[in-house]
């Protein structure tokens, strides 16, 4: 089975902590705050692979996760970072976040693309002394890593797509022009997976795709589908492939016709893609087949036969000096946040409830402050007084205001409790 679409969930590293402590040696009273910083979590990279044309390993594999940057430690230690975790996709992958559609990135380049970022690692507490505060009982905790659900999706790269009904010669003729070695066989649907073969010119090289499987219906799902199609999407030309013989009782020139209509009916800029027109086993076909095809399609027609590779070179020669004229390869662009959702984000990241659960008692709700909860030593007046900080900032000392709260009221945020002072 070929596999050109699958979901997967990523999640970068959380940031390592940063360390509360205290410079000790002997006769040394008080030493000064040494608290190291966290590591950063690991990133989530993806690599495109040059060799690849499928994304079947995700079939088995579909959970990706960075580890966590290490603790600071004592003696201003700063904790390791984790490694980042490369994932390698096919070149032409787009990857999308599954919940909006939108695209991240298009992994066509030989540049690593970090989808989600490692967490930076929290200051330790050597980073918090001041004259006035000269010992601060609290760090900063690690900034969380992202977390998605993506959905990869394979569009090919390729200059030149080789499209036509199954045993027409594609795969054939991809063998002879490339180094590309795909199956060839008298039956249909042989060719499952798209094969990249690099044809080499005089002075360069393009990228020919035997893309298989385009048979009636296509565009509406049936059959193989809309999956080879979508890899047709970013030829820069398209060399369309007949079996002028007709050796499979089937009419070439009918077939030619509904390869176009599937085409246009994915897309009308496909319809409008340039296109070479090849009449194959011309060696087992009368001239009177070949003149036919020739009137029906109504088109320059290169008669070929790849098996004695005539016509071959004059098919070659015709790609090479058309591909020049031709737009390049496109390449998305990965759509950015509007403003709106950008802030949608930022609202939900420091979402929180504020309830009043009795009459002098109030019941924060905010994830959040859970890792500043954790790691900050709440019987320390430095450490409460940068939580109060967090507090004002974040709008809960508005929203408890506005619910209410009194002076001495108590408020619980998870485990932690504090009386309410203006
Ligand atoms: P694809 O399904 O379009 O990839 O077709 P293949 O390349 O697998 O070829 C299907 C069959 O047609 C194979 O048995 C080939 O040997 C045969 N074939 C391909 N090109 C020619 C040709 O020019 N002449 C003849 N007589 N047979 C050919
Ligand atoms: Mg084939």
């Amino acid at each position: 089975m070929f596999v050109d679409i699958v979901k997967i969930s990523v999640k970068s590293g959380d940031g390592g902590n940063g360390a509360v402590s205290f410079h000790r040696e002997k006769y040394i009273q008080a030493g000064g705050p040494d608290g190291g910083d966290g590591g950063k979590g690991g990133d989530i990279v993806f690599v495109a692979d040059f060799h690849a044309s499928t994304l079947v390993d995700f079939r088995f594999k579909k959970k990706f996760a960075a580890e966590a940057g290490q603790n600071g430690g004592a003696k201003r230690c700063s904790g390791k970072s984790a490694q980042d975790v490369v994932i390698k996709v096919p070149q032409g992958t787009l990857v999308r976040d599954a919940e909006t559609g939108r695209l991240l990135a298009d992994i066509s380049g030989d540049e690593p693309v970090v989808i989600c970022k490692g967490g930076r690692g929290g200051k330790g507490n050597a980073h918090f002394a001041t004259p006035t505060r000269q010992a601060p009982r609290f760090a900063k905790p690690g900034f969380p890593g992202e977390e998605f659900k993506l959905v990869l999706e394979l569009k090919l790269l390729a200059d030149v797509g080789l499209v036509g009904f199954p045993n027409v010669g594609k795969s054939s003729l991809i063998s002879v022009v490339s180094a590309a070695k795909p199956t060839i066989a008298n039956y249909h649907f042989t060719t499952l997976t798209p094969v990249l073969g690099v044809v080499k010119t005089t002075d360069s090289s393009y990228v020919m795709a035997d893309i298989p499987g385009l048979v009636e219906g296509a565009s509406d799902g049936v059959g193989l589908g809309h999956a080879f199609l979508r890899h047709v999407e970013r030829c820069r030309l398209i060399v369309h492939m007949a079996d002028v013989s007709g050796c499979e009782g089937r009419d070439p020139a009918e077939d030619f016709a509904l390869i176009n209509s599937e085409l246009a009916k994915f897309s009308p800029e496909l319809a409008q893609r340039p296109q070479i027109v090849v009449a194959n086993k011309a060696d087992i076909a009368t001239p009177e087949q070949i003149e036919a095809f020739r009137k029906a399609v109504r088109a320059d027609v290169f008669v070929l036969s790849v098996a004695t590779q005539s016509g071959v070179k004059e098919l070659l020669n015709k790609i090479e000096e058309t591909l020049p004229h031709l737009p390049p390869i496109t390449r998305y662009e990965a759509e950015s946040l509007s403003l709106a959702e950008l802030r949608e984000i930022q609202e939900n990241k420091r979402a929180f409830k504020v309830e009043k659960a009795e009459s002098d008692l109030f019941i924060v709700d905010a994830p959040f402050l859970l890792p500043i909860i954790r790691s900050a030593n709440m019987d320390d007046y430095e450490s409460l007084q940068y939580f109060q900080k967090v507090l004002h900032s974040s709008g809960i000392i508005d929203a408890l205001e506005a619910a209410g709260v009194q002076e001495n009221d108590t408020v619980s945020i998870f485990d932690f409790e504090f009386s309410y002072v203006r």
